[in-house]
């Protein structure tokens, strides 16, 4: 399986900042990159054809949007389509994510509706999911994995081809806070997510991806890395500089 190493930029970096950036990942990584790893980036939108300009026509670099709207066009103030976003080179869409749930109020039945919506569309979509501090200490999270999966992933095409659904596993208390998952808590998480990928999708759901996300630094992505069902990581802040993001994708 290709580990899908994922840097997520949040609301960082102008447009000149996001193109320096991605290009000093092309010369640091271009020559290295194993066959066996893929860089994916999600700068903010005003940065796509900027990162885009950076990574085209280099194999395993692909760049995607963090946020859409579920429609292919209409009166929606302030949003943005998967038709927009497939003509700057987009191929990936991130759902899901807990700022997107936290923040902004997503809820489960929009979750769904974008991953479902941005499959159908064509593009490949990372679909976050992940319990909070309180949500761990109930004892619930297999209930939380089972729910937001359950629910996520409802409308999505159950024959579709793995390499077009990835899961990112990040628990919502690790995530920018330097509090990363423990490796046991992390092989749990993605043994059970392993299994009801196989209850939805059959053989299928053995090759779909599953990421970890939640404080990934250089330090620590080798070991994460090397668990069982970890295909990958979604990175933030120490995907924001090219020298450390480097290092993990190598890790
Ligand atoms: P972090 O963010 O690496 O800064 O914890 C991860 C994410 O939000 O995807």
């Amino acid at each position: 399986m290709i580990k899908l190493m994922a840097a997520n930029w949040k609301m960082y970096k102008t447009r000149p900042e996001a193109s320096d950036t991605a290009r000093d990942l092309v010369k640091s990584l271009e020559a290295m990159l194993p066959d066996d790893r893929e860089v994916l980036v999600f700068p903010p939108f005003t940065a796509l054809y900027a990162v885009g300009e950076a990574f085209k026509g280099r194999k395993n670099f692909s760049w995607g949007a963090q946020n859409f709207y579920p429609k292919e066009e209409g009166a929606y103030t302030g949003e943005i389509s998967p038709r927009m976003l497939a003509e700057l080179g987009c191929t990936y869409l991130l759902t899901g994510h807990s700022e997107r749930r936290h923040v902004f109020g997503e809820g489960d039945g929009l979750v769904a509706d974008k991953t479902t919506l941005g499959l159908a569309q064509g593009f490949r979509v990372v679909m976050c999911i992940g319990e909070t501090i309180e949500e761990r200490r109930g004892g619930k999270v297999e209930e939380i994995l089972k729910n937001q999966l359950d629910k996520g992933l409802s409308g999505v095409d159950k024959s579709l081809s793995p390499e077009r659904l990835s899961i990112a596993y990040e628990p919502v208390w690790a995530i920018g806070t330097g509090e990363v998952a423990s490796l046991d808590d992390i092989v749990q998480a993605h043994s059970f997510i392993r299994q009801q990928l196989g209850k939805a999708f059959g053989e299928r759901g053995q090759e779909m991806r599953i990421l970890y996300g939640g404080s990934v630094k250089p330090d620590n992505a080798s070991e994460i890395l090397g668990l069982d069902n970890v295909d990958g990581v979604l990175v933030g802040g120490a995907s924001l500089k090219a020298d450390s993001f480097s290092r993990i994708v190598l890790a």
